[in-house]
């Protein structure tokens, strides 16, 4: 184990390459105890290359990682005793049931009390209903569930998770969220998730790192995302051929729909009010337009027209 306040992973000029595409280029992040970090991309942006190279399933060509204080390397899985983690889609022994799984699994995880650890976490994951049920049955989102429960099932220090809510539907969604950040605040497990859902890891109130093309773009605090989305002020009036040029020539840049984005407009919305009003075209409605979360992902990724 690190020092008090080291990281629980550590990651430094991360790369890997394939022969004709770098997956991950020259990632550095770091992911302290107790924090949930969650890498935010599109599909190919190299999410599930970068959790590889931190499960030690896969080289980096260059870079370095450290986990739970141990440095990574390929097939050395120094950290695996207390990682759970969940990174290829949910596989389950098909003819076995939910629960016989989770027994394999506990045993294979050499747990003291097997039994005792299945059953807590069927009832924490709220699988009861389709616990004695064959795996090959089951739903995507139940296998999902079930994959989940491995990965908890040691009750681990750090969590890798990629792509998690795959497959869940809304409720599941909810529910996962809810294990996560209470296994974040009242355990102290760090929990590192990959996703393309920008609304639901801002909700995650964790840090996101935007993973684009192999590169990391931007991280951001949940709340300080709302500091980088772009506002605009949304005029209405019942001339809005006057009030464009009103406001042109006051300086203002009007778009379409008397849409604007100029700051001063965003900051001072009453003066653009004052100057309709004084000109006779006095505004009907007024109000700010906050970009939504995943114009803004796709604006700084650059993929406005993907
Ligand atoms: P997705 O959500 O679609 O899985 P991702 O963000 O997890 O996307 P990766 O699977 O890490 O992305 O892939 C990143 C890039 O690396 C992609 O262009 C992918 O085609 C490429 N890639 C991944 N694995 C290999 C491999 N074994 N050989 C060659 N290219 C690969």
């Amino acid at each position: 184990m690190g020092g008090a306040g080291a990281p629980v992973i550590e990651v430094a000029g991360l790369t890997k390459r394939y022969t004709d595409v770098v997956a991950v280029h020259d990632v550095g992040l770091s992911v302290q105890a107790g924090q949930i970090y969650a890498l935010l991309g599109l599909n190919g942006a190299g999410k599930t290359t970068l959790i590889r190279m931190l499960l030690g399933m896969i080289a980096p060509t260059a870079g370095s990682a450290r986990v739970l204080g141990a440095t990574v390397s390929a097939g050395q899985r120094s950290a695996w005793a207390r990682t759970g983690y969940l990174v290829e889609a949910p596989a389950a022994y098909p003819e076995l049931t939910v629960r016989e799984n989770l027994h394999l699994y506990a045993r294979l995880r050499r747990l003291k009390h097997p039994g005792r650890h299945v059953e807590d976490i069927i009832e924490r994951l709220a699988m009861t209903s389709y616990s004695a049920r064959r795996a090959r049955t089951l739903s995507m989102g139940n296998l999902q569930r079930l994959a989940l429960a491995k990965a908890l099932i040691h009750s681990p220090d750090l969590l890798i998770l990629d792509e998690p809510v795959n497959g869940l539907d809304p409720a599941g969604v909810v529910e996962i969220r809810t294990l996560l950040t209470g296994l974040a605040c009242e355990h102290g497990t760090t929990v590192l998730i990959s996703s393309h859902l920008l609304a639901e890891v801002a909700r995650l109130n964790g840090r996101i790192g935007i993973l684009h093309q192999g590169r990391l773009l931007a991280e951001h605090d949940a709340d300080s995302l709302d500091a980088h989305r772009r506002r605009h002020l949304k005029v209405s009036t019942r001339d809005d051929a006057t009030a464009q040029r009103v406001l042109r020539d006051h300086g203002y840049h009007p778009g379409p729909d008397l849409l604007l984005i100029d700051e001063g407009a965003v900051v001072r919305p009453e003066k653009v009010a004052t100057i309709l009003v004084e000109a006779g075209v006095p505004p009907t409605e007024l109000h700010l337009v906050e970009e939504d979360l995943e114009t803004y992902f796709l604006r700084i990724v650059g993929a406005d027209h993907a």
